[in-house]
């Protein structure tokens, strides 16, 4: 379950805190994956985690220092994760990618549900991908959010993807358990084109 936090600062929205993490904790069984959107993740690190998160994801536009922030996640127990905005370049990740759990790409400007997805990402999915395959860290889980429909799930999972956030796509279905079965499906047929 991905949980998309906004402080209002780092992006437009304000949105949910730690205390909709703790309730989501006490309701469902399945991993939480939080996503800070926050100038300063740094300073609720411990918070987020205390509150029941077992991904802990920042950005790397953050104000703080973000390798510092990643090994206090680590320290204090949960899976590491790093985020980039659809118009940073992914290379600005390589120094933390060889030992980082997860890594999202934006596929839409982050703040807001609804919005379509921005082919123009794919090659950065795709660097993302390579590089993280040569530096050895095979096990990355590689996720993609914003603009996720059958369609937009298939492309980015041909450039490497191998998890996929979708909102809007889910909650507008008509039977969303069919749909996250379509999905599992048009992304597992989908490999990375060499
Ligand atoms: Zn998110």
């Amino acid at each position: 379950m991905h949980l998309d936090i906004m402080d209002g600062h780092f992006v437009p929205n304000i949105s949910m805190g730690p205390a909709v993490v703790e309730m989501a904790r006490k309701h469902v069984d399945m991993p939480l994956n939080v996503h800070l959107m926050l100038s300063r993740p740094d300073l609720y690190l411990k918070t987020f985690i205390e509150a029941g998160a077992d991904t802990v994801l920042i950005h790397i536009e953050a104000e703080c220092d973000v390798p510092a922030s990643l090994e206090r996640i680590r320290e204090l127990g949960a899976r590491t994760g790093i985020t980039l905005n659809p118009d940073t370049n992914p290379d600005l990740l390589l120094p933390v990618l060889g030992d980082v759990d997860e890594v999202l790409c934006m596929t839409v400007r982050p703040g807001y549900g609804g919005q379509a997805f921005m082919p123009e990402v794919l090659p950065a999915i795709r660097r993302i991908h390579d590089a993280s395959v040569q530096m050895g860290n095979t096990g990355l889980t590689l996720m993609v959010d914003g603009g996720i429909n059958r369609e937009t799930a298939r492309l980015c999972a041909e450039q490497g993807a191998n998890a996929f956030v979708a909102g809007t796509f889910l909650f507008r279905a008509a039977d969303m358990a069919t749909e996250i079965k379509s999905l599992r499906e048009v992304t597992t047929v989908a490999q990375p084109i060499p």
